[in-house]
């Protein structure tokens, strides 16, 4: 009986042979796990690449990793061969914004599901497994859309959001269309209350915005940010810092900040900086992509990159190249500069040891979702840092600040990867040549994705 079923089972699956066996042993079930071979893998913790490597999945999260040899692939599992391509988990970016941009639109009334649905299609599309949304969100939306995908009812990149951030009143974000959502606070009671609603909204950081925007508004003081970071860790949550002077930088990292959504802008950060950043174990993102547009008088090679035009509009991209039409070379100069100074202060943090994590800022106006993180990364190599330790940046060092089990090829962690047809440790540009992205294990349609665009 046991005999006669097992051949049927082979030919037409367990789920006949297990209805016409029922009462009898039930059959060994056909293995679920798919065995991914022949690739070179970067496992995402900034050690280097195993060649033909083996990648077994099952059911969404990664089962086991490593050399063929040391690896063994079970009977009945699917094999794809992936000879002479590379390996990588998917980027988790901690500072995006979502809702805002349409097209040419940079509009608070494009905040609708269907358009962050999209969004996070298009950052899934370019390799972003996890994005933060950070303090940009008006509503309960997020939230919605976050749900839904644990559910597993919406794909796309994770959502995460810090929900609204804090500033002064009407100095927040730098945008005029992103700055009302943004919480208001003047006094120290306040300023707790929103933490105790943003804690309660089930956020993932509390956002601050420590700026006075070249002397245009309030700067948000240690009187307020010192009980904002108190009450945010009794309620055990991280506060993340936008700010602009390294001075201000100084005095968060004394009162307790965790993290910082940019390097200072206005100088070269010191080493005395830097040694309390990594004693105190604040993450930074380089946020670099947004300030290099400074230091260019003509348009940069990568607007003219096809893979960017594959969800970028004609129109947004002769847009991105008109903004560069009246720089003046003196402009360009000064830009540069500036910019110089924030890759030693990158590279400084890299050498002292600093937490340094992937925030690209993308999803602002003309700051292209899923494509300029690639950008963030070439900028990170740019300042003297190894390819290796700048993927460890994009992957797993993200994912670990916002406690999410990707951005590792491991077991047990999901199996969100990417496959690329080249080894970004032989060149980190190699991150863009994408073969095809996997979320839980699930390739995703990239096709039917670019047609929709
Ligand atoms: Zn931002």
């Amino acid at each position: 009986m046991t005999t006669c079923m097992r051949s049927v089972s082979a030919i037409v699956g367990f789920t006949l042979g297990l209805t016409a066996c029922s009462g009898s042993t039930p059959e060994p079930p056909v293995s679920t796990v798919v065995a991914y071979e022949g690739a070179t893998l970067i496992t995402g913790d900034g050690g280097p690449p195993l060649g033909g490597g083996v990648l077994l999945v099952n059911e969404g999260v990664i089962a086991d990793v490593g050399l063929a040899a040391n690896v063994t692939v079970p009977d009945g599992a699917r094999v794809v061969d992936l000879t002479g391509k590379t390996i990588m988990p998917t980027l988790v970016d901690l500072h995006g914004h979502v809702g805002f941009v349409d097209n040419l639109s940079f509009d608070n009334a494009n905040y609708t599901r269907e358009n962050i649905t999209n969004q996070l299609n298009r950052y899934a599309y370019y390799g972003v497994g996890a994005i933060v949304s950070l303090g940009t969100d008006p509503g309960n939306l997020a939230f919605e859309l976050r749900a839904d995908q644990q559910a597993g009812i919406l794909g796309g990149a994770r959502l995460h959001t810090a929900f609204r951030g804090i500033a002064r009143p009407a100095a927040g974000p730098g945008a005029p269309t992103m700055r009302p959502t943004a919480f208001g606070a003047e006094t120290e009671e306040e300023a707790r209350a929103r933490v105790a609603e943003i804690a309660a909204s089930n956020a993932s950081f509390v956002k601050i915005w420590v700026d006075d925007r070249g002397g245009s508004v309030e700067k948000l003081g240690l009187d307020l940010y010192r009980p904002i970071i108190e009450e945010a860790h009794a309620h055990d949550l991280q506060v993340i810092a936008h700010i602009f002077f390294a001075d201000d930088a100084r005095e968060l990292v004394a009162a307790g900040i965790d993290g910082f959504a940019h390097l200072a802008r206005d100088v070269e950060m010191d080493d005395e900086l830097v040694a309390a950043i990594v004693e105190n174990d604040v993450f930074v993102m380089p946020n670099l992509a947004i300030s290099e547009r400074g230091r260019n008088s003509e348009p940069p090679a990568w607007v003219d990159d096809p893979l960017l035009a594959e969800s970028a509009s004609p129109e947004v991209l002769a847009r991105i190249r008109e903004s560069y039409v009246n720089r003046t070379a003196e402009a360009a100069a000064r830009g540069t500069e500036s910019f110089a100074a924030m890759l030693r202060s990158l590279k400084k943090l890299s050498d002292a040891g600093a937490r340094i994590v992937l925030g690209a800022d993308t999803g602002v106006q003309d700051h292209i979702q899923g494509y300029m993180e690639h950008r963030e990364l070439e900028l990170i190599v740019e300042a003297g840092i190894s390819p290796a330790a700048a993927i460890r940046i994009a992957t797993s060092a993200p994912a670990e600040v916002l406690g999410v089990n990707t951005g590792l090829l491991a077991p047990g962690k999901r199996a969100d990867f990417i496959v690329l047809d080249a080894n970004p440790m032989y060149g980190i540009s190699a991150t863009r040549q994408i073969a095809s992205v996997y979320l839980s294990g699930q390739a995703l349609d990239r096709e039917a994705l670019r047609a929709g665009w």
